[in-house]
C-alpha cells in the first residue's frame, strides 16, 4: 500500500533500526520506545490490523511468533519474561494499521493492561 508508514520502513524508503528480516517478515526498533527492548514485527504483505487476518494470510503470524520466541532466547533482556502484544483499533491504541506486533524485553510489565 502506497501510502502506508510500516511498508516504506519495509521498501527502505525510510529508515529504521533493523533487528531482523526474512522473506515474509521485517522486525525494527519502535522509534518511541516504552521498555529497554521495544521491537515491532510485521508482515512485508500489508495488512491493516488484526481484524483483517484470515486463513489465507495468517501463516505468517505463527511466523511471527517463531521469530519472536528465537530472538527471545538469544537476547538476555527476554530471560525475566517478555510480552508480545497487538493493538487492534483504535480504541486498543492502533495508530498504523498495517498489522504489528510490539515485542517489549527488559522491565516488568503489569497486567491488565491499561
Ligand atoms: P500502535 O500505536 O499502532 O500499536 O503502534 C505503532 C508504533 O509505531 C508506536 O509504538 C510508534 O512509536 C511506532 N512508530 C510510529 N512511527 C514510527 C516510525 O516512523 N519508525 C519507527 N521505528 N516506529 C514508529
Ligand atoms: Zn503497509
Amino acid at each position: 500500500m502506497n501510502d502506508c508508514l510500516f511498508c516504506k520502513i519495509i521498501a527502505g524508503e525510510i529508515p529504521s533500526t533493523k533487528i531482523y528480516e526474512d522473506d515474509k517478515i521485517f522486525i525494527f526498533a519502535d522509534i518511541a520506545p516504552t521498555a529497554p527492548v521495544h521491537w515491532l514485527a510485521i508482515p512485508k504483505t500489508h495488512i491493516a490490523s488484526l481484524k483483517e487476518v484470515t486463513a489465507d494470510n495468517s501463516e505468517v503470524i505463527a511466523h511471527i511468533y517463531e521469530v519472536a520466541a528465537k530472538l527471545a532466547a538469544e537476547h538476555d533482556e527476554f530471560k525475566d519474561g517478555f510480552r508480545v502484544v497487538t493493538n487492534c483499533g483504535e480504541s486498543a491504541g492502533q495508530s498504523v494499521f498495517h498489522l504489528h506486533f510490539h515485542i517489549l524485553a527488559g522491565r516488568a510489565f503489569a497486567w491488565p493492561a491499561g
